[in-house]
């Protein structure tokens, strides 16, 4: 562990530690940022007024539309002169959000990276080959100082230019790889083509994130990559990446750093607070940040939250793997869908690969539902009737496990767009209000 006695406190103390830095936190913001000074005075509560955990229900929730209203820096505590950090997540409508760090912050955020490379099974010696891109997005530096706090060797790859990304993972010894699961799925292939076998090189860990992925993609990634793939979560709004980590020994939902975080599970449609167990939305406060602290920030991510002790000794509590955003869930003729719910179906299917878009138009007034997914080379050429067969199968099982109708379309290897970053899931051709 990179830092044991934070990593193991006993959660009595734990608890304890959480309530202080909480009431802090509302102290700081209250005099600091109007918008929670409002915001406060509206739900007719003072800081002070906070004296457990269990008060946090009484506090309001803060919105991605919160922090778009304050462009860019409505929401920062601290004074610009002491951030030394901009960040910001590209919006698909609009203005980006923006966040800022102060050195305080830099430290905290380069601390828990370095854990949870720990917690990861990485340590000092290894050389890790980043591929998280650099820039606004806090993906590249915040792995990127992660890894130098743990000792590590960092190779800041950046996104992009595949054929000599596998180039340098091969000739520098690189034994850990992280970026998006998509892209090391398409690292994977571009490797078959350059002729490099991916059991010959040095990798042992990959550390993905930044997009939800299922558990059959991750057996698809170990095979193809040769090593043991984790699960990891942030985002640029509370941190970056680094706010949970799976842990190497029990690959058992993510432990999220709770010494300098407050998660809690929520019903999306009412605000209600959710039992361990329960799937719903991740409502995160964060409880040292300085230069933009959040109170209650929707996430928008599907999980639930255990707090049973965990085999490798840390005493946070664990988050499921996100299961998507209710932003991505999709409504299909009044059934919830998630794209990795339709994922988990096509990677238990054999000679499917795990390359898949779903595409959703609006015929009449019904909601049309089309699966495009890749079958290998050998399938493809076989006879058509084999590939019908195929795509029905495919088709009942989505049916009898999701309750949805949809159009299976098998296409040829390679047809789909691959993504360095981000990889786009649905095309939603809907059109709003229709
Ligand atoms: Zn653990």
């Amino acid at each position: 562990m990179f830092n044991e006695e934070f990593e193991t406190l006993p959660r009595p103390a734990l608890e304890a530690l959480q309530l202080k830095r909480l009431q802090a936190m509302l102290e700081r913001i209250y005099a600091n940022v109007p918008f929670y000074k409002n915001a406060l005075d509206k739900a007719g509560v003072k800081p002070g007024q906070i004296t457990s955990l269990a008060d946090l229900q009484r506090l309001p929730f803060t919105y991605k539309q919160d922090m778009r209203d304050s462009y860019p820096y409505g929401l920062f505590a601290a004074k610009m002169e002491d951030i030394v950090r901009i960040h910001a997540s590209s919006g698909t409508t609009g203005k980006p959000t923006v966040v800022g760090y102060t050195r305080k912050d830099i430290e905290t955020w380069s601390e828990l990276m370095a854990r949870s490379f720990a917690a990861a099974g990485v340590h000092k010696g290894d050389i890790i080959h980043n591929s998280y891109g650099y820039g606004l997005f806090t993906g590249g530096l915040g792995a990127h100082y992660g890894a130098e706090k743990l000792g590590a060797s960092v190779i800041p790859m950046s996104g992009g230019n595949t054929k000599k990304q596998i180039m340098i993972m091969k000739d520098f010894g690189s034994t850990v790889l992280t970026c998006t699961p998509s892209y090391s799925l398409f690292m994977a292939e571009a490797a078959v083509e350059e002729d490099v076998d991916f059991r010959n090189l040095s990798l042992r860990v990959g550390i993905f994130g930044a997009e939800p992925w299922s558990d059959s993609m991750r057996k698809e990634i170990e095979g193809k990559l040769n090593l043991s793939a984790i699960d990891i979560y942030g985002l640029s709004e509370i941190m970056g990446p680094g706010v949970a980590i799976e842990c190497q020994q029990a690959k058992q939902g993510l432990h999220i750093w709770e010494d300098h975080f407050i998660p809690e599970i929520i019903d999306p449609m009412t605000g209600e607070a959710l039992p361990p167990g329960v799937k719903g939305e991740l409502v995160i406060t964060t409880i040292t940040k300085e230069g933009i602290p959040l109170l209650r920030y929707r996430t928008r991510d599907i999980t639930s939250i255990t707090f049973e002790p965990c085999v490798c000794g840390r005493t946070h509590a664990r988050i499921a793997r996100m299961s998507g955003r209710s932003d991505d869930m999709l409504i299909i003729r009044g059934v919830n869908v998630f794209p990795s719910q339709i994922e988990s179906i096509l990677m238990g299917i054999e000679g499917v690969e795990p390359h898949y878009v779903l595409i959703v138009e609006r015929k009449g007034n019904l909601d049309v539902l089309e699966v495009q997914v890749e079958v290998g080379e050998n399938l493809f050429s076989d006879e058509v009737k084999h590939l019908q067969a195929l795509s029905h199968s495919i088709e009942k099982e989505i049916k009898d496990m999701l309750g949805v109708s949809c159009k299976v379309r098998l296409v040829e290897p390679k047809t789909i767009a691959r993504s360095e970053g981000k990889a786009k899931r649905v095309i939603d051709n809907r059109t709003m209000g229709n």
